[in-house]
């Protein structure tokens, strides 16, 4: 705890909030302090729990009145650890979970401590979704003001593609909205851009009618997988947008409910989700059965939220992670070969790549029409060192390092701000390219002193 901070105005903040305020020593300090990546290990000086926009707002006054350094908390999953801050004061939003879904406008109200999973809740049994990401345990903070990217973003684009409007704390402490008509700029540049504007206590997004899907993984052994990935690069250059599926090179899990013969096995995999019909889903899946039979085969009709938490256990919280990501849209015979060397050589059975396609309606959308600018690429790659193991961060930082340099020279030349580490400001050259000299400006206009600087932070011009 910073030494100069008086006990009385410590007392006085939690007085004055309606949420928890949580600091060294208390029982619940570690749980409240903890974050997704274990790998990060930060130790704040305050942790404000917000139950509303009036606590973001007295949080923020009493960080800059005691000069600490402010982090913003959504569901913690950054691999950065960008949701905490070493001596400074988090501000917590997870405890503000409010959703209303608008089934006459196709809209939905969330509040910005939901996870993936509680949204889905709520609008699935209306027989809507709004497109995020493919695991539900994170949290739509952090997700949606990077880009949000998963299974509907060939046919409905990011999530920044589906966002109507946000409410926001500024850093001068007062409330904006931020839409197409309010504060333009300002949404401009949350699309894509990150918590660098204003903390976000709610968003409206559109949402739009998904229910029962068709998906789920197919697994074909390593030998396979360069004529697997080939196949997957032609198929979904002109696949209709309703079909999507991510490809990934993995180890499979050892345990149920993987068959024992596959467990410990490193595969090659397509996960699925058609948003059709069974018949076109079934037509899709039929031919690449007949192409190379898989070694298991799970797909089927699923609800749209059974599909979202499915691999939630397999990637639990608390294990060690180390993150790149990069775009990619020429899938040649070098890239294939090293992808399949690279999994052979992982450190880790938690290790893995994964190639996201961001080809469909997301790449209708001009590159500098949000902050998002690859746009154009086919690929959003992730490459990630994971084990359990604290031991391990060594060896799994140096593996993803130095798979992610063998891929580099075929790099479109950017990276997804959600699949990066804390590398400097090289890294938000790389991530916004053409869009960052415009996002400098609208943060000199909107956080002119870089309150919120714990993010890949884009400095105020
Ligand atoms: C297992 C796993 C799977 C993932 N899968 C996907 C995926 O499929 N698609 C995808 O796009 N991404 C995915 N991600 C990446 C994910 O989008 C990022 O980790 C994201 O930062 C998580 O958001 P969060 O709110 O949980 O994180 P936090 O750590 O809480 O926050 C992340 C950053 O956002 C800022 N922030 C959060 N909320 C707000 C707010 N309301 N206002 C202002 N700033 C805020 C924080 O300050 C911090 O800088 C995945 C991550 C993990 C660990």
């Amino acid at each position: 705890m910073k030494s100069n901070i008086p006990t009385s105005k410590i007392e006085a903040l939690a007085k004055s909030i309606k949420g928890k305020l949580i600091k060294p020593g208390d029982n619940n300090y570690d749980e409240a302090r903890s974050l997704y990546n274990a790998m990060i290990d930060k130790r704040p000086a305050l942790i404000v729990q917000c139950a509303d926009t009036t606590d973001v707002q007295a949080a923020i006054q009493f960080s800059k009145e005691h000069q600490l350094r402010l982090a913003v908390r959504g569901g913690g999953h950054n691999g950065a650890g960008f949701g905490s801050v070493d001596d400074g004061l988090v501000i917590d939003l997870s405890p503000m979970k409010a959703i209303h879904v608008d089934t006459k406008n196709q809209t939905v109200l969330v509040q910005s401590g939901c996870t993936l999973a509680e949204i889905d809740k709520a609008t699935h049994p209306f027989g809507l979704a709004i497109p995020t990401g493919v695991f539900s345990t994170t949290g739509i903070g952090g997700l949606a003001l990077g880009g949000g990217l998963g299974y509907l973003t060939r046919q409905h684009g990011f999530t920044i593609d589906n966002l109507l409007e946000a409410s926001v704390v500024l850093a001068d402490g007062t409330t904006a909205k931020a839409s197409e008509f309010e504060n333009p700029d300002l949404f401009w540049a949350i699309r894509g851009g990150g918590g660098n504007f204003g903390i976000v206590t709610s968003f409206l997004f559109k949402a739009h009618p998904v229910s029962t899907i068709y998906g789920g993984p197919m697994l074909w052994p390593l030998e396979d997988a360069e004529q697997i990935l080939g196949w997957f690069d032609r198929f979904i250059d002109t696949a209709p947008t309703q079909l999507s599926g991510f490809f990934a090179l993995m180890t499979v899990p050892p345990g149920a409910p993987f068959p024992e013969d596959l467990q410990g096995k490193r595969v090659c995999a397509i996960v699925w989700c058609c948003n059709c019909s069974e018949e076109r889903a079934t037509a899709v899946f039929d031919s690449i059965r007949q192409y190379r039979k898989p070694a298991l085969d799970w797909t089927g009709p699923m609800p749209f939220p059974a599909l979202q938490g499915m691999f939630d256990p397999t990637l639990p919280k608390g294990l060690q992670w180390y993150w790149k990501g990069d775009f990619v849209t020429r899938l040649d015979n070098k890239v294939i070969a090293d992808a399949v060397q690279q999994i052979k050589d992982a450190p880790t059975w938690q290790s893995l790549l994964h190639l996201y396609p961001v080809n469909g309606r997301a790449a209708t959308i001009p590159p500098d029409a949000t902050a998002w600018h690859y746009r154009k690429s086919k690929y959003a790659v992730v490459i990630a060192g994971v084990s359990e193991k604290p031991e391990d961060k060594d060896i799994i930082t140096a593996w993803t390092k130095n798979y992610a340099s063998i891929l580099q020279p075929s790099s479109d030349g950017g990276g997804y701000v959600n699949f990066m580490m804390n590398e400097g400001n090289n890294t938000v050259e790389r991530i916004y390219a053409g869009n960052l000299k415009r996002l400098s400006s609208i943060k000199a206009k909107f956080d002119p002193a870089n309150l919120f600087s714990i993010n890949q932070n884009i400095q105020p011009a």
